[in-house]
């Protein structure tokens, strides 16, 4: 059974991965807080991501451009003029819709067949009853519906102390734009060759008409996105190179959700038709994930031609070409674009993650994170916290362990439950101290010195020499097997 976006909301807020913006006030449309779990995880996936895409690859700079950019920016790249929504309206409860989305809705029904009873119908179905299919608005069940309006995603806002038309400004809709804009700059002070690809973290803002469904469509949001610029003169394995490096491209980022723990059954590659692609791509592949809500799009690969670059030169009056020397020519890159949501991703890896089991008859939830994106790697327990001995070693652990990963220390219930806790924000690994590891002067038991390792997944434990510690953790939070660390060491008692 996948998990509920309910259940993932709850299990959020209850161990502090996403709180709902500004609750105490009642909360604001459809914008969410990190909690000190979430941000880490949210850390965590940014963080593989500019390593393995940017960092690793010698083809590959990174950026930060600014928010708020000039205003001609974004009459060059079309959204002054494009980036809309059809909106309709209900005349009757004001609600709000997006025009293309309306039918994707369960609609309320007043039947007339059943006395005018009212039905929840699930979205695109007729009425089982008298075969009526939605009509009116699909909160309210009564009001008409306006034709549609196109409404501007981006939000608005003003320069400097006047609000005034000539100090108009937008918050950036997209990262994208902050690198075409830059391509010469990084092009030059880089003395980068095509094919090279420039990647951007950061927030981006859209005034949604419909957000919600938890993190997944937000208005404020973050993005990971890659321009990979190509010379379309070029040809790779026998393809022009623009078809090539998306061929590429799509594969790579399919495998890259793969690594980090997405089943491979809740991936799929969707292309768009004809009609749907935006006018400057020649291609567009969006990844699909089998979210709570079902299959919607994790994120999208365009082929973006050499529109972009063309736009700003024309609208800048600069020359954004690139010197081929081989053929002595200026061209215009084509741009490939692999384009994800870093929430998207969060709310992917989180849904993946989730498993609940029985455990000797009772219910364990567990997230199933790779270790690279679990937001605590090791927690370490004392087994009896009025023992000053336990608690100073624990702590001695802790800290000698937290000099390389992020580590808690927690003492606030008995073991068992401490477990779970961890299992239930998945933490790969916990360390147990106990009076055998420091020995008990009064039965003359002497220390041992070593500690008990608990796998989250198998929930075995081996007994391991605290110097060792170090060694065993750096090879399992390298992707090391569990099954190294339980044959070289002794079980512990479960
Ligand atoms: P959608 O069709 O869902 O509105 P889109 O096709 O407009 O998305 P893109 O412009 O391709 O999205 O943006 C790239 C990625 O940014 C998306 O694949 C998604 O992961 C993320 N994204 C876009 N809009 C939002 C949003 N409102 N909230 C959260 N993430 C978003």
């Amino acid at each position: 059974m996948p998990v509920t976006m309910d259940t993932l909301v709850s299990l959020s807020k209850r161990r502090g991965f996403i709180f709902q913006s500004s609750e105490i006030y009642g909360g604001i449309g459809s914008c969410w807080d990190y909690g000190p779990l979430g941000v880490e995880l949210k850390q965590n996936i940014k963080r593989i991501w500019w390593r393995d895409y940017i960092q690793r690859r010698p083809d590959m700079v990174g950026l930060d451009a600014s928010i708020i950019m000039h205003p001609t920016v974004w009459k060059a790249s079309g959204h002054v003029d494009n980036f809309t929504d059809p909106m309709v309206d209900c005349l009757e409860c004001r609600h709000r819709f997006r025009a293309d989305k309306v039918d994707e809705m369960p609609w309320v029904h007043y039947c007339a067949a059943t006395k005018g009873n009212k039905f929840t119908i699930p979205a695109g179905e007729a009425c089982s009853h008298c075969g009526e299919r939605r009509t009116q608005c699909p909160d309210c069940g009564k009001g008409r519906l306006t034709a549609p309006r196109q409404f501007n995603l981006m939000f608005k806002t003003f320069m400097g102390p006047v609000e005034e038309d000539a100090a108009l400004t937008y918050l950036r809709p997209e990262t994208a734009q902050g690198i075409f804009v830059n391509f010469d700059n990084v092009a030059q002070s880089m003395r980068r060759k095509l094919p090279f690809g420039i990647g951007q973290i950061g927030k981006a803002f859209r005034n949604e008409i419909t957000p919600g469904n938890f993190i997944f469509r937000t208005r404020e949001f973050e993005q990971m996105e890659i321009e990979y610029f190509v010379n379309p003169r070029d040809t790779v394995e026998g393809k022009p190179a623009d078809e090539y490096w998306h061929e590429r491209w799509i594969a790579d980022s399919l495998a890259w959700f793969q690594r980090y723990g997405l089943r491979a059954e809740n991936l799929r590659l969707r292309e768009h038709e004809k009609d749907e692609l935006a006018h400057y791509a020649k291609r567009t592949a969006d990844i699909e994930y089998y979210f709570p809500i079902g299959w919607s799009e994790l994120m999208g690969i365009a082929n973006r031609t050499d529109f972009d670059l063309k736009q700003h030169a024309k609208f800048s009056g600069k020359a954004l070409t690139y010197f081929d020397e081989e053929r002595k020519e200026h061209v215009v890159p084509y741009v490939i674009e692999p384009s994800a949501g870093v929430d998207r991703a969060l709310l992917a890896f989180l849904a993946d993650a989730y498993q609940e089991e029985e455990v000797r008859g009772e219910k364990r939830v567990v997230l199933r994170f790779h270790p690279e994106l679990a937001p605590v790697k090791v927690a370490v327990l004392p087994l009896l916290k009025k023992r000053e001995d336990i608690v100073r070693t624990a702590h001695t652990v802790r800290d000698t362990l937290a000099r390389h990963w992020a580590v808690v220390y927690d003492d606030t219930a008995a073991i068992g439950r401490l477990y779970r806790r961890q299992d239930e924000v998945g933490t790969p690994y916990c360390v147990t101290v106990d009076v055998q590891t420091v020995g008990d002067s009064d039965k003359g038991e002497s220390a041992d010195g070593k500690v008990t390792i608990r796998d989250r997944d198998s929930m075995e434990q081996a007994r391991v020499p605290i110097d060792a510690l170090s060694t065993v953790f750096l090879d399992l939070l390298n992707g090391g097997a569990w099954s190294a660390v339980a044959s070289k060491y002794p079980a512990a008692k479960a």
